[in-house]
């Protein structure tokens, strides 16, 4: 739908039911409580009505009353439901009495309301956001409660599962992670710092070094919040980029360095992003926030709507549109004020000088103004004609990052093409078409805030290290991790691009590690100790990543070509040779599929058969559309532009140039984020893994709401339930055997 939110098979009442185990009649009683699922059409009511059995009969429909009416159903529709007398709700879901998706979600929806937000399952801590500061939840004092507690000692919390992790480091010296998902919104970038802000606790301020890295730690998070956040749909402040913090410590347990690796930042939004949502908040937070003679210098007005912080298509809006459009960003002016104070401390703190700060927000100026020159057009009529640009702009842009106006002009304007003529090549300059320039000036623009994106994480990294207590000559002592993984959840959005196959496979590799990690080794275990245990049978994502992988091999070869310069190719071409390919493919075909074929509407958003395909993802099916994906996957610059950040006055944007002296036209963003990712589970599979789970109870960002069909559907598709039947039916309680045989010895009546 519009929300983009996921509508997919988990929407499917059928679905629902294979993953509850289904009854014999025979095993419920007259005045059994139940939950049935609600009647087609009464979706908005939620997944399941609660009644009581009337009737039980031997075989056949058991007589059910909901509310004062009574209905017949199958035995194999309904769940078991239980009350207890004290109406108190389980902290762990595999307590519960009746184990099945309606009760876990009774369970959710009772602590969310109560604010009790987190609910273990077995290993797994949930987190529903609560959409407000529930009082004294964290800080210091909740911190000291939990230190050294057992798991299950004290309510829920990421403070336990922070606690047990870092007590096994200590212990047992080996590294730890967590895996914090959920869906856009669902509070995973608020959970990771509530984790780190723990982990400060327990090791740090033990000396000064160790203060400080904690407070850069922490600190280092609104400065990627601040470059790396936006306002979308969904979420006033949703990442988009991906992030790995690593915390190290040293073998008495004390922190003594950190990291942070990047995923993918989504450069698209820093030039277009849809109506009622914004670009990064720094460029929103800088104009509310700088004093009116730093503004000034820098060619800036507060009151000003600048096409770059606009959305799509300000330059041709009617007043009416603008309006709105302004007011829509006034509702976070003052977030934005306390937001930029906030950046300025953090980029303190983490050790920024003074000037390093002016030439970040000199940068960010000089991107804003060369996004104003975005509307302008040519007459694409004349072949001769260039791009009429507003010379003001133009000159404030190139002043901002150190470039000749009249080369940054006339970089813009024209392009050069090689012409071979009997034998001979040379270099004609050729205008551009008002398409061509803006593919130029956008591409300026991205590549330019992504590296200083890039930066900015490089500074910060290099501020840990600058901490590190100097080399003694000795051997390094060996030092432990604890990694929090904090990366975008699963997207279906309306329009689905490049960005969100990426996004799509993170999630795909993250969900077969849980799979294999948890779900298998949890079996395996069974097996191994000869327990009986007839197994379930767990999804497998292998198809879906190699179709993907076999994607992106393609996608190589085309943008290559086009880097090269060949005229024909295209990325309609592209798109019919991927999914050509995979249906020579038996499982990749099952996986990757054109895009009339699975949908008998056609595409949902009005796509040509060449113009995207459809992935079966674990989550539900996506339908991508491959527009401009020749170009996104490119990380190479257009010479020309490279050239002009290469040649800048500017010292600072100067180290933001890519002077690669190969000059290599191509080079494969998909590849760059495959090895990423890789090395990311490399990473993982070191390590000891806690997951964290977070759920969003609503589409509106508002508290008290709790939206069952909503939690649902994040339920059944994080894996939740299999997890549960797994502990439940399983062993969750496992000690060695002659632990227990001493610890009980003649307490029992035992002939052992
Ligand atoms: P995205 O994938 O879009 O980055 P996310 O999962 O990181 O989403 P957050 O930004 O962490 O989501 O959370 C969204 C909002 O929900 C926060 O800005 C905050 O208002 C609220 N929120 C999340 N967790 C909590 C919490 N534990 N207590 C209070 N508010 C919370
Ligand atoms: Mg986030």
């Amino acid at each position: 739908d519009s929300e983009g939110r996921l509508s997919g098979p988990y929407d499917h009442r059928p679905r629902h039911a294979q993953t509850s185990a289904s009854m014999p009649s025979a095993q419920f009683k007259v005045n059994d409580l139940v939950f049935l699922p609600c009647p087609e059409g009464k979706a908005e009511e939620g997944p399941f009505l609660s009644g009581v059995v009337c009737e039980a009969p031997e075989s056949g429909d058991l007589v059910v009353k909901v509310g004062k009416a009574q209905q017949r159903v199958p035995a194999s529709n309904l769940r078991r439901r239980f009350i207890r007398d004290d109406g108190a709700t389980c902290q762990d879901n595999t307590a519960l009495v009746h184990l099945n998706d309606a009760t876990i979600l009774e369970n959710l929806r009772a602590r969310h309301e109560a604010d009790e937000i987190y609910t273990y399952t077995a290993s797994v801590l949930l987190a529903v956001n609560p959409y407000h500061d529930v009082t004294g939840l964290y800080g210091e004092a909740q911190c000291a409660r939990y230190r050294g507690k057992h798991i299950g000692a004290l309510p829920p919390h990421p403070y336990a599962i922070a606690d047990t992790a870092y007590r096994a480091l200590v212990r047992d010296r080996k590294n730890q992670g967590f895996i914090i998902s959920g869906e856009s919104g669902a509070g995973k970038t608020e959970t990771a710092k509530i984790v780190m802000e723990y982990l400060g606790y327990v090791s740090g301020s033990t000396n000064q070094m160790t203060a400080q890295i904690q407070r850069r730690v922490l600190q280092a998070q609104p400065i990627l919040e601040s470059f790396g956040n936006a306002v979308t749909m969904r979420n006033n402040n949703s990442s988009r980029f991906g992030k790995y913090n690593s915390i190290f410590f040293d073998e008495d347990g004390t922190l003594c360095d950190a990291s942070v690796t990047t995923y993918l930042l989504e450069s698209s939004r820093v030039v277009v992003h849809a109506k009622r949502e914004r670009t990064y908040h720094c460029f929103y937070e800088m104009l509310s926030g700088l004093p009116d003679e730093k503004l000034k210098k820098l060619h800036l007005d507060r009151a000003k709507l600048y096409l770059l912080l606009a959305n799509e298509g300000q330059a041709s809006a009617t007043q009416e549109e603008t309006s709105e459009e302004k007011r829509f960003h006034a509702q976070f002016k003052d977030l934005d004020l306390r937001n930029f104070n906030r950046l300025c401390v953090a980029l303190r703190d983490v050790g920024f000088s003074e000037e390093d700060i002016d030439l970040t927000f000199q940068v960010l100026a000089g991107l804003v103004h060369l996004g104003d020159l975005s509307g302008a057009e040519r007459d694409d009529d004349d072949e001769s004609a260039t791009i009429q640009l507003d010379e003001e702009t133009l000159q404030k842009a190139a002043e901002l990052l150190g470039i000749d106006s009249s080369e940054l002009g006339s970089a813009l304007r024209r392009r050069k093409v090689k012409i071979t003529r009997v034998g001979r090549e040379s270099i004609h300059e050729v205008p551009r078409t008002t398409l061509q320039f803006r593919h130029a000036l956008f591409s300026l623009i991205k590549a330019l805030y992504k590296r200083l994106f890039e930066r900015l994480v490089a500074r910060i990294n290099g501020s840990f290290s600058e901490l590190r207590k100097p080399a003694t000559g000795e051997e390094e002592v060996e030092r432990c991790q604890i990694g929090i993984l904090d990366i975008y959840g699963f997207e279906r959005l309306q329009r689905n691009s490049f960005e969100q196959l990426c996004i799509n496979l993170a999630n795909e590799r993250l969900q077969q590690y849980f799979v294999e990690n948890v779900l298998t080794a949890e079996q395996n275990l069974y097996r191994r100790e000869g327990l009986p245990w007839t197994g379930l049978t767990l999804p497998d994502s292998t198809p879906v990543v190699t179709a993907i992988a076999c994607t992106f091999k393609t996608l190589d070869e085309y943008s290559q070509q086009l880097a090269k310069g060949f005229e024909k190719t295209s990325d309609e071409g592209f798109c019919q040779k991927t999914v050509e390919e995979a249906q020579k493919d038996p499982q990749r075909k099952e996986v990757l599929k054109p895009l009339k074929m699975s949908n008998k509407r056609g595409s949902s958003a009005g796509l040509a058969m060449n113009e995207g395909f459809i992935v079966k993802h674990y989550a539900g099916q996506v339908e991508y559309n491959t527009k401009g994906w020749l170009d996104k996957n490119n990380d190479r610059l257009l010479v020309e532009c490279e050239e002009l950040i290469c040649g800048s006055e500017c010292n600072f944007v100067r180290t933001l140039g890519d002077d690669e002296k190969s000059k290599v036209l191509f080079r494969s963003i998909s590849k760059k984020y495959s090895a990423d990712l890789e090395n990311l589970l490399k990473t993982l599979n070191q390590c000891h893994l806690h997951y964290i789970r977070c759920f969003k109870p609503n589409e509106l960002q508002k508290r008290s709401i709790f939206n069952d069909n909503l939690v649902l559907d994040q339920i059944v598709q994080c894996g939740t339930i299999e997890l549960v039947k797994i502990m439940h039916d399983g062993y969750p309680n496992r000690c060695v055997f002659d632990e227990l045989v001493s610890r009980f010895r003649g307490r029992f009546p035992m002939s052992a």
